[in-house]
């Protein structure tokens, strides 16, 4: 059995940034600008697929805008109506609004983001709807030493055997601490959400052609 160890990290990170590209406008993110619209796209991201946030983010800028002040002040259900691909739109909506108008009242996210992790995500934390990945995606895209776990990264910690639960905080800590070596953990985040839509499948893992296949202990292989 492979032991998880920096030098294992060091030959996973090698791995999936040489097989796995990652093209511009792969992401719910990549169409969006400053950190507010980068929330917005989290937002939107929720429990959905990257295509249908992509489509509701696109929409939204089209039909109403993306600017605080539109957003705060735009009715509920032309909201909602806007952003219904992307499923969950009701409480998307109201998550929306409610961090449009904390901008509104004063909250400056690009200051806020001066500030520590602690206390970064404390204050975000405090907006109803918003929750600790969408936080966390947003910090690494600013260069913050800490990582987002989605579905995929859930899911592919516990086969890589690097977290026992899928307790959020255990399996952030386990990747953030393995790799540590690690500059740039959107990066990190983005190459395994990839090698999770490609290869380490929910069901039916496509092993047999998964680039880190030599190195998963998933697998037992030595
Ligand atoms: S070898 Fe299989 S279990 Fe391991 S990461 Fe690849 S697809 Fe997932």
């Amino acid at each position: 059995m492979h032991r998880r160890d920096k030098k294992w990290a060091r030959r996973v990170w090698e791995i999936l940034n040489r097989s796995i590209s990652l093209d511009q406008g792969q992401f719910v993110v990549d169409y969006a600008k400053d950190p507010f619209k980068i929330l917005l796209s989290i937002i939107l991201s929720q429990n959905t697929s990257e295509k249908n946030s992509i489509a509701a983010f696109k929409r939204l800028k089209e039909e109403i805008g993306t600017s605080p002040e539109i957003l705060a002040n735009v009715p509920l259900e032309k909201l909602e109506e806007t952003i219904r691909i992307s499923g969950l739109y009701k409480q998307k909506a109201k998550t929306i609004k409610r961090l449009a108008e904390e901008v509104l009242h004063g909250l400056d996210i690009n200051e806020l983001l001066t500030h520590d992790i602690k206390h970064i995500r404390q204050t975000l934390l405090s907006i109803e709807g918003i929750g600790k990945k969408t936080v966390d995606v947003l910090l690494a895209i600013y260069g913050k030493r800490i990582m987002g776990i989605d579905t995929h990264a859930k899911r592919i910690a516990i086969r890589w055997g690097i977290a026992k639960s899928s307790n959020y905080d255990e399996i952030q800590r386990a990747y953030v601490e393995l790799f540590d070596f690690v500059d740039n953990y959107d990066r990190l985040h983005k190459l395994i959400i990839i090698l999770g839509k490609k290869f380490c499948t929910s069901r039916k893992p496509k092993c047999d052609i998964c680039p880190i296949n030599t190195l998963c202990p998933k697998l037992n292989i030595e």
